[in-house]
């Protein structure tokens, strides 16, 4: 047990990990736990957008969809998350955001699912990915029914056509097992479709070796890619003939520049693009990705998890009586990089953490939320996270008008 700051400091320098925080530009003073909302900037995205912007496009013009490569970024780029996910080149794609890819591929798995109309989902995941799931069912009418349980896995049965679930939870971090869980929805006959927003980048994932049907996931969260960074999508390459996108732009077409009155899907993949894509994004998550990609990754989810121990130990032993309780699994094997911790004051202490320069972020009603990503965060950012808590809990810097106030973001 780490009681005091330079236990934490030696953990650091036992780490193998350490020198991959140079990669990241974190301002001095702030504790990031906020990665898995908005990865932070890398310097290789700041250099490489600086680039774009300079060269590509302010000298290179049009000509740079060719010549810089462009136009090939999604599929170059989704070639790279599919080496963090256990996929093909030819399964990923990068484009357009987490919510579109999610009503694409289930609009696809459905048309699959040869006369099944059940989508089965958890009633408490991630509201996007319900109201699409509830937008598409009114478009469908008799041909889909939305079925929202506490526990859908025990739910699946013969009606089912696709189980649609995140891997891990937004809010309680709770990590779902792909393979098992996959393997119980191909028993029962139905496809699945995995939200991976919270564990791309986090949790070593393989979606080839588990069979999984179909993915998405976000690129700015912990992938790294900045604001609005494009998501992406995977489509299990049994599927990829079969498969249809029922929003069929022209970047899916199999020729974009013959300008036909019909569409004609692409082959493969790259059918699931719909509109041009954002290439200054595309170039930051491209950058961002590298960093990533060279990690040990063994060693990555090894400190991810002992982060998260360390997090919720230090709150046990040091803010006993001040009306915590963890919101997410206590066992580190059954979460991923974030640890949470419900408080009916959280998100005016979240505000308070903030001024004192500790990110994290609060989820409604009274959750707050630390990510832990493994690659810039130290031992001795978890000691000041709960030291910066304790410090707002004794001297009641919560309980002030000032952070009361609940803003649009949260
Ligand atoms: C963050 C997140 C999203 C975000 O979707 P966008 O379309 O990028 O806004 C979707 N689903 C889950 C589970 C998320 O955590």
């Amino acid at each position: 047990m780490i009681l005091d700051r330079e236990a934490a400091r030696r953990l650091d320098e036992a780490d193998p990990l350490a020198p991959c925080r140079a990669s990241f530009l974190i301002p001095e003073g702030i504790t990031y736990l906020d990665g898995n909302s908005l990865g932070p900037l890398t310097a290789a995205a700041a250099r490489r957008i600086a680039r774009v912007v300079d060269e590509e496009w302010g000298r290179g013009l049009i000509r740079s969809w060719s010549e810089s490569g462009w136009i090939d970024l999604p599929r170059a780029v989704g070639a790279k998350i599919g080496r963090l996910i256990g996929a093909r080149p030819e399964e990923v794609v990068v484009a357009d955001s987490t919510s579109i890819n999610l009503w694409k591929l289930l609009a696809a798995a459905l048309a699959l699912a040869g006369g099944r109309r059940v989508v089965l989902a958890a009633e408490d995941d991630f509201p996007t990915d319900l109201y699409m799931m509830e937008g598409l069912a009114r478009l469908l009418g008799d041909r889909c029914a939305l079925r929202r349980t506490a526990d859908p896995v025990s739910a699946l049965d013969s009606e089912v056509a696709v189980l649609a679930l995140t891997h891990v939870h937004y809010k309680s971090g709770e990590l779902r097992d792909l393979t098992a869980v996959t393997a119980a929805a191909h028993a029962a006959g139905a496809l699945v479709l995995w939200d991976l927003a919270h564990s791309a980048g986090a949790v070593p994932i393989d979606l080839d070796a588990a069979g999984a049907d179909f993915a998405v996931g976000c690129g700015y969260k912990f992938l790294n890619g900045g604001p609005g960074a494009p998501a992406f999508l995977f489509v299990a390459g049994r599927h990829l003939g079969a498969a249809e996108s029922f929003l069929p732009g022209w970047m899916g077409h199999a020729d974009p520049f013959a300008f036909e009155r019909s569409y004609r899907p692409a082959p493969g993949i790259a059918r699931f693009r719909c509109g041009t894509p954002p290439v200054l994004s595309l170039a930051a998550l491209d950058a961002a990705l590298d960093v990533l990609l060279a990690a040990p990754w063994a060693d990555l989810r090894e400190k991810a998890m002992a982060l998260g121990d360390l997090f919720l130990d230090l709150v046990e032993a040091r803010l006993r009586g001040h009306g915590f309780s963890p919101a997410c699994p206590r066992d580190a094997a059954r979460r991923g990089s974030q640890v949470s911790l419900h408080h009916p004051a959280g998100h005016a202490i979240v505000r308070a953490l903030a001024c004192r320069g500790v990110l994290g972020d609060f989820r409604a009603p009274d959750v707050l939320r630390f990510g832990l990503a493994p690659l810039y965060l130290r031992f001795v950012d978890v000691w000041d996270a709960v030291e910066g808590l304790r410090q707002v809990m004794d001297d009641r810097a919560w309980d002030r008008p000032e952070h009361r106030r609940r803003g649009v973001v949260t």
